[in-house]
């Protein structure tokens, strides 16, 4: 066998696109399947990646004023039960531990789907007066739920986030919280990953659980899917007043705190591969990427080709993530490999190139080539890299703007979905039936009503009666 075909092929986006995702993360080393169906090992290079995108939103999750916490993986059946939406959600999706080695316990243990109701019973306890408040916390943790379809990092059993809680003296405090987890979510969006997004509210049906309002930002995939790529929940006082938070306030009467709590998990990751990948695999935005600068020596076994690359190697690590493969595999093969994981600049030297003083680099996003003097090669790398990221925002901000199209009926809906699938801009009266209907004709579900409307037409694109607002309507993961 050639060397060639040691490289892990990658099947055509085209020809099969749920195929080409899970060759993608499986053979990029991202993941490996477990024995627990929709459960996951996140590898060495998958963790990476999530750690990086964790430092980005942690950081702006504590610049916003939250605290981390950490809360048992256990819930009590009864908790769990407190507030009746809630668990009305939740039941069909949560796993239960009955037994403690051989004993049956006396009461159901739940683990965590979400954690409200062990933050509000903790709540009831820490929260007494006005100057109490408000709560800011926020928890890095795992959750479990019973999925009936699952796909790596999209939807699993089990996954990682990070699930904001906080309570706060008024409606308005919370809404304003709301608001700005939302934003921030959407800045880790767009400004880490590259990925544009639409912000807006979910319909009545599509919202959290025993939450007043849920907030969303939408993404979409190559494939013109959309996925829901983080959620942001005004709780209103339900919970408080199913759990019993109350608080002195300033005049002295007794209130209801209102909370909101707002969760963004590894799902983020299906996200960035969906949106930037290609034939090739995947394609890593800077700011993301385990390793931005992949350094492959050409002619290894030449005099003075390793020093050299390992000289540049340590040079490189004070500013970039930079990877060395000195490897006794071919240079060919080593392409093809750090191409596939997406690594977004590969630094190429040979004997030629010490000669002349300088490396070669070859982006990641467009395979452009280019020769660069030893002197500016710090300087050219942190432009580049900053140009890729812009660039990969750019091509998907203009993906999704081609994918999106606008319909005044149903004609025109179903047309336009099969024409260009993707996101669907159409007006609704806020009827469930039409809601409802248009997902049993079409198959496309209400994303979000977007922050910024538009009117596309005058009347519901399903019963033609007064509409009430602009929805993104699509398929979605
Ligand atoms: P929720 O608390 O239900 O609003 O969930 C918060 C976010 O988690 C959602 O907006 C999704 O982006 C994501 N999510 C929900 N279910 C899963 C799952 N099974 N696997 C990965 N991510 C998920």
């Amino acid at each position: 066998m050639v060397e060639k075909d040691f490289v892990k092929s990658v099947t055509a986006m085209e020809e099969d696109f749920a195929q080409w995702y899970t060759d993608v993360v499986t053979k990029a080393d991202l993941v490996d399947y477990s024995s627990v169906r929709g459960s996951m090992i996140i590898r060495p290079y998958g963790y990476a990646l999530w750690e990086n995108i964790q430092q980005a939103l942690d950081g702006r999750i504590k610049a916003t004023g939250h605290e981390n916490v950490y809360m048992p993986l256990f819930i009590p059946e009864s908790l769990l039960e407190k507030e009746k939406d809630h668990i009305a959600g939740f039941a069909p999706e949560v796993a239960w531990v009955t037994h403690g080695g051989s004993e049956e316990l006396a009461e159901r243990l739940c683990v965590r789907p979400t954690s409200e109701v062990l933050f509000c019973e903790h709540y009831k306890n820490i929260i007494h007066s006005y100057r109490d408040l408000p709560k800011l916390y926020n928890q890095w943790a795992n959750v479990v739920r019973w999925e009936k379809t699952t796909r790596p990092f999209l939807r699993t059993l089990e996954f990682l986030w990070q699930e904001g809680h906080t309570a706060h003296e008024t409606d308005e405090d919370a809404h304003d919280e709301t608001k700005r987890m939302l934003d921030v979510y959407a800045d880790v969006l767009e400004n880490v990953l590259a990925i544009p997004v639409i912000k807006g509210q979910k319909t009545e049906k599509e919202k959290f659980a025993g939450a007043k309002f849920t907030y969303t930002v939408e993404s979409l995939m190559h494939d013109g899917k959309a996925l829901q790529s983080a959620t942001s929940h005004h709780l209103g006082d339900g919970f408080a007043k199913a759990f019993g938070i109350q608080y002195l306030d300033r005049e002295g009467k007794l209130q209801y705190v209102h909370q909101t709590s707002w969760g963004f998990t590894t799902r983020v990751i299906g996200a960035m591969i969906m949106v930037h990948g290609d034939d090739r695999g995947l394609i890593m935005p800077p700011k993301t990427a385990p390793t931005q600068v992949m350094i492959v020596p050409v002619a290894q076994h030449k005099e003075g080709v390793l020093d050299f690359a390992y000289k540049l190697k340590k040079q490189l690590s004070a500013s970039f993530r930079t990877g060395i493969d000195a490897s006794d595999k071919k240079p060919g093969w080593k392409y093809n490999e750090y191409e596939m994981k997406g690594v977004p600049v590969r630094l190429e030297a040979g004997p030629r190139d010490i000669e002349k003083n300088q490396v070669v680099l070859v982006r990641r996003d467009t395979g452009e080539k280019m020769f660069v003097a030893l002197e500016e090669l710090e300087a050219r790398l942190a432009a580049l890299l900053d140009e890729i990221q812009g660039n990969l925002y750019n091509r998907a901000k203009e993906l999704l703007e081609k994918k999106t199209s606008k319909a005044a009926d149903l004609g025109e809906f179903k047309a336009s979905l099969e024409k260009n699938p993707g996101m669907i801009k159409a007006m609704w009266c806020g009827k469930r039936e039409c809601e409802d209907k248009i997902k049993e004709e079409t198959g496309a579900t209400s994303r979000c009503i977007p922050f910024e409307q538009e009117r596309v037409s005058d009347s519901c694109v399903c019963c033609g009666e007064k509409a009430e607002s602009m929805v993104v309507w699509a398929k979605a993961y």
